[in-house]
C-alpha cells in the first residue's frame, strides 16, 4: 500500500493507473476507521481494479464550535486495517495541501444543503461537497463509495456528480450496525458508558417506525410523533431533528407512500449522532 501525502503524487499515481487501463475506486473518510468504513473498502475492492482510501479530517465541514480539534485520529491503526484489507493507496494529505493559502473556491448544493443536518450545521455540506469534488479531481475515480448512514451526504454527492457531469459512479453502501443496533460511527468513541447504552434508542425508534409502517401507518406526522416519544423517553437523549422526508428533495412528506427517508439526529451529552431508515411503501 502506497501512502500518498501530496496532491501531485496522488494525481501522478492515478494517471498511471488509468494509463494501464485500471478502474479506480475511492473511499473518502475522516479516518478512525471501523467496520462501516471497511464495508465500503470491501465494496471498492470488489468493483474496482485499484482502490484508494482518503483520510482527511476536513476543516471546512466543521462549524466553529464543533469537534474538529478533538475528532478522533489514529493513523497507525487505520493504515494497518487498510494494508490488511488490500488497499492500494492511502491518500493522507495535510489541510494546507488541500486548502493552500489564498484558497477561495467552494461548492454549494442549493436547497439540499440547508435541510436536515444542514439546518443545525450551516456550511457543513458546502465543506463536504467541496472536499469531495477536490478528491474526485485528484484521484479521478471510476467509482466512489459512501455509506447510507450519511443519507443527506450521499444525496448531495450524487446531485453534484450529476449536475457537474462528473465521470464517477457514486455507490451507496448499507449501514453497518453494532449487535444492539447502534450504527457504527467514529463519534461513538465520545460516548460515556451511560450515553452508549442510551444511544440504542436511535435504532430502537427506527425499528418501531418500520413496524408501524408495516402495520399500515401512513400518516407521517403520527409516525414522527411516535419516534419522538420513544426518543424523549430516554433521559440522556436530546433531539436535534426527527423527520420523514422525500429522499430526493429532503422536503417533509405528509403521507408515507413510495420512497420515504426517516432521518434522525440526536445529542447524547455533547455527542451528536445520526441514523436513518429508508422506507419503500
Ligand atoms: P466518515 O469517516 O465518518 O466521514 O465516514 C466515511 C464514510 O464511511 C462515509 O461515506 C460514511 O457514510 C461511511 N460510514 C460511516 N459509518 C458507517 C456505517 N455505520 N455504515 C456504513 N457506512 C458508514
Amino acid at each position: 500500500m502506497k501512502v500518498i501525502k501530496t496532491v501531485s503524487t496522488m494525481k501522478a499515481l492515478a494517471r498511471e493507473w488509468r494509463r494501464e487501463g485500471k478502474r479506480v475506486g475511492l473511499v473518502p473518510t475522516m479516518g478512525y476507521l471501523h467496520e462501516g468504513h471497511l464495508s465500503l473498502v470491501r465494496e471498492s475492492r470488489g468493483r474496482a481494479d485499484v482502490s484508494v482510501v482518503s483520510i482527511f479530517v476536513n476543516p471546512t465541514q466543521f462549524g466553529p464550535n464543533e469537534d474538529f480539534k478533538k475528532y478522533p485520529r489514529d493513523l497507525g491503526k487505520d493504515s494497518a486495517y487498510l494494508r490488511e484489507a488490500g488497499i492500494d493507496g492511502l491518500f493522507y494529505p495535510e489541510a494546507s495541501e488541500i486548502y493552500p493559502p489564498g484558497y477561495r473556491t467552494y461548492v454549494d448544493i442549493e436547497g439540499l444543503q440547508d435541510r436536515l443536518c444542514g439546518r443545525s450545521r450551516p456550511g457543513h455540506f458546502r465543506g463536504v461537497a467541496t472536499v469531495v469534488l477536490k478528491l474526485f479531481d485528484i484521484v479521478g475515480p471510476d467509482f466512489a463509495f459512501f455509506g447510507a448512514k450519511d443519507a443527506q451526504q450521499v444525496l448531495i454527492i450524487k446531485r453534484m456528480a450529476a449536475d457537474l457531469n462528473l465521470d464517477v459512479e457514486v455507490v451507496t453502501c448499507p449501514i453497518v450496525r453494532e449487535p444492539d443496533g447502534l450504527a457504527l460511527s467514529s463519534r461513538n468513541a465520545y460516548l460515556s458508558p451511560g450515553e452508549r447504552k442510551a444511544a440504542r434508542v436511535l435504532s430502537t425508534s427506527l425499528r418501531w417506525a418500520e413496524k408501524a409502517v408495516g402495520a399500515g401507518e401512513r400518516d407521517a406526522e403520527r409516525l414522527v410523533a411516535g419516534i419522538r416519544s420513544i426518543l424523549e423517553a430516554e433521559p440522556l437523549a436530546r433531539i436535534d431533528y426527527a423527520e420523514a422526508v422525500d429522499p430526493e428533495t429532503l422536503e417533509p412528506v405528509a403521507e408515507i407512500h413510495g420512497e420515504v427517508l426517516v432521518a434522525l439526529a440526536v445529542f447524547f451529552g455533547a455527542t451528536r449522532l445520526i441514523d436513518n431508515l429508508r422506507l419503500n411503501v
